[in-house]
């Protein structure tokens, strides 16, 4: 019998594509694959992207991963490049290059290479990571346009910090500052996440940058009930494994954090933190057996949660399957229960969990 299961459903990948670029008509996609495709598994999920014109990863490491995996497409590098050293790396591979400070551009500027790599010029619009200031945009647009080892076109890029919240007016100003540099310029634009792709049309350019969104998870706070049309890609499932009464007035779990008020029947389910199920997921956090939501109850330990069955009315059994989130329990309410965002817990699914993908 096989426990913990990602079940990674590949149609609705391909139709949760199809919506972004239902929001974002015309735009070309960045489909955004850092962290293992948010838990879902890199190779596996960038094979299902044909209609993508771009993949996007984090580190040198995973886009590696993407060429060893056989992926052709072109892949951004969205911290950009590390040492000088990398940079032959990035053109052997056909990846291209954020930069946002000075160190990388002078890099870049003082290498010897073979033939220019693709460059997306970062600018710091009110997020503060990553970016070079407003003030240097002209200079760094410049040099870029100058140096033998950038490709002519420049493309420039920003990210939103707030695009998440519709009333946050932070989102509208990061655009406007944006634009008021960029627009004098005849480049390709790209400033929008899954947030910016769903709320912020006037924020869409020529390049979008879904992730979230792609998997079928809302962007959005207060995301829970919102589907915007997507269809989520992830279910994780389980198996009870014992089932047992427990009389009133006992201590349940780890510290005794749950205390049985009066006789019930736990089902023992093989999930933990272990398999990346958040610790923190409060008394009552749902999970969905025989088409039943049920709460869970006591501490989430490393491979067991217990959740609390009543008199077992449904005649849960050991070896029924248990679905911790999923189509049918979305893996936004389980965030909130647990006091995180969704991306954390699909991020931190860990490789005991076997994965199974349907075509
Ligand atoms: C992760 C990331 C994205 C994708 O964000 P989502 O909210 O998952 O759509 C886009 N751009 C940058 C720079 C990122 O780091």
């Amino acid at each position: 019998m096989r426990l913990a299961i990602a079940e990674i459903n590949l149609q609705a990948l391909a139709h949760n594509l199809a919506q972004v670029k239902r929001f974002a008509p015309g735009c070309k996609v960045m489909a955004v694959l850092k962290a293992n495709a948010y838990g879902h598994g890199l190779v596996k999920i960038a094979q299902y992207l044909n209609d993508a014109d771009a993949f996007a990863v984090a580190r040198i490491d995973e886009a590696l991963a993407l060429r060893a995996g056989g992926l052709t497409k072109p892949i951004v590098l969205l911290e950009g490049f590390f040492h000088q050293d990398d940079l032959p790396i990035l053109l052997a591979n056909n990846f291209q290059t954020i930069i946002h400070d000075e160190n990388q551009l002078a890099t870049l500027e003082n290498t010897s290479l073979d033939a220019p790599i693709a460059c997306w010029l970062k600018v710091n619009t009110g997020m503060h990571r990553l970016g070079i200031a407003p003030s240097q945009f002209e200079s760094f647009y410049s040099r870029l346009k100058a140096s033998q080892n950038a490709r002519d076109d420049i493309k420039l890029m920003t990210h939103f910090s707030c695009a998440d919240d519709i009333n946050d007016e932070k989102t509208a100003q990061q655009i406007a500052l944006f634009n008021s540099l960029a627009d004098g310029k005849n480049e390709q634009h790209c400033l929008a996440n899954s947030a910016g792709i769903i709320a912020w049309p006037k924020g869409h350019g020529e390049w979008i940058r879904p992730g979230l969104m792609l998997y079928g998870v809302s962007p959005m706070l207060n995301g829970v009930g919102q589907q915007h049309g997507l269809e989520p890609v992830m279910r994780l499932t389980t198996r009870v494994i014992a089932i047992r009464d427990v009389d009133a007035d006992q201590c349940v779990g780890y510290g005794g954090r749950w205390h049985s008020d009066k006789p019930t029947k736990l089902a023992v389910v093989a999930m933990g933190y272990g398999d990346g199920y958040p610790r923190h997921a409060e008394q009552g956090t749902p999970v969905v057996i025989k088409s039943q939501r049920y709460g869970i109850v006591g501490s989430v330990a490393m491979d067991m949660i217990t959740v609390d069955i009543g008199d077992n009315r449904d005649n849960i059994k050991v070896g029924d399957e248990v679905i911790m989130w999923g189509p049918e329990l979305p893996v936004e309410e389980i965030a909130q229960c647990a006091t995180t965002i969704p991306y954390e817990l699909l991020c931190n699914i860990t490789p005991r969990v076997s994965y199974e993908y349907q075509e």
